[in-house]
């Protein structure tokens, strides 16, 4: 018994070592990322739900860490945020989906708003609006153009950094966007503070419609309410037909999931805008 005992602590501790040796070279390698230029981009087509029409890009971070290891926003995300180089790879994929869009769209082509993914950390950052507004006017674009997605947490805190961003960036016309609406723990009253052109309702909302009639009706409650707030809303992870016939019948303005689209490299993305709605 007690053999086994110890051979249950060595095994213990061994794990734990492992993990924290995955942490530390993943967190070594991280700092490294933008130098070493192993970031990359794909795209997820946004769709008019009422018109069928391709409307937007949200913009997803990819870590390509060796040829043959890619990794996932889940996987480094959290921990770049956590040891404060968020920021240096939100500003990268700011600045390179304002250069990709006009590439992506053409000369003649649809005018398409790009959606990004902002960390709460980037409004901490003085002058990050003035920030934007510089890679809008470097690369053509308008400020409605642009749509930053915020998560539900940032808007707890009242840094005075984030809220003078947040009010420049209204001022300047780029619309605001929550982002997983529902799965946050904030109050209601942010909504009254800043005004959001958009609200995404979270894909464990959608998910649930088919098989829940009470699931239904949330979402429809939550669609009606944005609505009424004068917000625009993206329902997200759109996998059947059913979530799609039945947020298009309530009233829903966009949507995005794997039935109408992955999301893909930028070459796949430029086919894409010659090709219809998918049936
Ligand atoms: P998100 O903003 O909620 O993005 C949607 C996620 O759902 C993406 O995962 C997308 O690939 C996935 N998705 C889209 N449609 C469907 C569907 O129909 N079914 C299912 N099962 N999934 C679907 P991804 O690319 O792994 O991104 C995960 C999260 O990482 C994002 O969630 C976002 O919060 C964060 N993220 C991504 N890019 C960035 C970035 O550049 N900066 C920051 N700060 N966060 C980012
Ligand atoms: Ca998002
Ligand atoms: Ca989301
Ligand atoms: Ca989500």
């Amino acid at each position: 018994a007690k053999d086994q005992g110890r051979n249950r602590y060595y095994f213990f501790t061994e794990d734990i070592n492992t993990r924290l040796l995955d942490r530390l070279e993943l967190e070594a390698n991280l700092r490294y990322i933008i130098v070493r230029n192993q970031l990359y981009l794909h795209y997820q087509p946004i769709f008019d739900l009422q018109t069928k029409q391709l409307v937007g890009l949200e913009a997803l971070v990819r870590w390509r860490q060796r040829e043959d290891h890619l990794r996932m926003p889940g996987e480094f995300i959290p921990l770049a945020e956590e040891i404060g180089i968020i920021c240096d790879i939100d500003s990268w994929v700011l600045a390179t989906a304002c250069r990709q869009l006009p590439e992506i769209t053409g000369a003649n082509g649809p005018r398409l708003r790009l959606a990004l993914n902002i960390s709460p950390k980037q409004l901490e950052m003085p002058k990050y609006a003035d920030f934007v507004q510089e890679q809008l006017e470097i690369n053509g674009l308008q400020p409605d153009q642009l749509e930053l997605e915020i998560t539900e947490r940032v808007l707890v805190t009242d840094i005075p950094a984030t809220e003078e961003n947040l009010k420049k960036l209204c001022a300047l016309g780029v619309h605001l966007s929550i982002d997983d609406f529902g799965t946050g723990y904030s109050s209601l009253g942010y909504l009254q503070k800043y005004p959001f052109n958009t609200l995404k309702v979270d894909r464990s909302f959608v998910r649930n419609i088919a098989a829940h009639d009470n699931a239904k009706r949330l979402v429809e409650t939550i669609v009606t309410m944005g609505q009424g707030l004068g917000m625009d809303i993206v329902a997200e992870g759109i996998e059947t037909e059913a979530e799609e016939t039945f947020l298009r019948e309530i009233g829903c303005e966009r949507a995005q999931g794997y039935r109408l689209g992955r999301p893909a490299p930028i070459n796949m993305i430029k086919g894409l805008l010659q090709k219809a709605y998918p049936e």
